[in-house]
């Protein structure tokens, strides 16, 4: 009496049947993330420039006044972050603060800005904040009602 076993091939420890499906879902979700990144990268390139225009002057504006150390700004294509600082003093906005009211743009490039000196968002940061935006906790309420993040 002969046992016929299923012949299975195998490629690096992974059966030729789950590495099809691996790379089967991994296609799969490549071609997700295009169609979902498509009309926002168009955007992202429509608006780039006149984001970073709007943020050098207001950095140019606001940082007469505070005087700090700004090293490199760089306009992204954020999901979720208006800006962020890093501690090497590179500043990062999202393209959107080209659409934003001007009161509510000022109020993210000062945010920014202030991290400069202050990498937290404790009391002394936001004083630094209400030096040149007295009305900031008016505009923090603003920015939750709106969503184009
Ligand atoms: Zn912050």
């Amino acid at each position: 009496m002969f046992f016929v076993f299923k012949k299975t091939n195998y490629k690096n420890g992974f059966s030729i049947k789950s590495l099809r499906l691996i790379r089967r879902k991994a296609r799969w979700q490549k071609k997700r993330r295009k169609k979902r990144r498509k009309p926002n990268s168009l955007e992202f390139i429509q608006y780039k420039n006149q984001a970073l225009a709007t943020a050098q002057n207001k950095i140019a504006h606001f940082n007469a006044f505070y005087k700090f150390k700004v090293n490199r700004v760089t306009i992204k294509n954020q999901k979720t972050r208006w800006g962020s600082c890093s501690k090497k003093g590179n500043l990062n906005f999202n393209y959107k603060i080209a659409l934003l009211p001007p009161h509510l743009s000022d109020y993210v490039i000062v945010h920014e800005l202030c991290h400069l000196e202050q990498l937290n968002h404790s009391p002394a940061f936001w004083n630094l904040v209400a030096k040149t935006i007295p009305q900031y906790k008016k505009i923090k309420k603003d920015f939750k009602k709106i969503s184009i993040l």
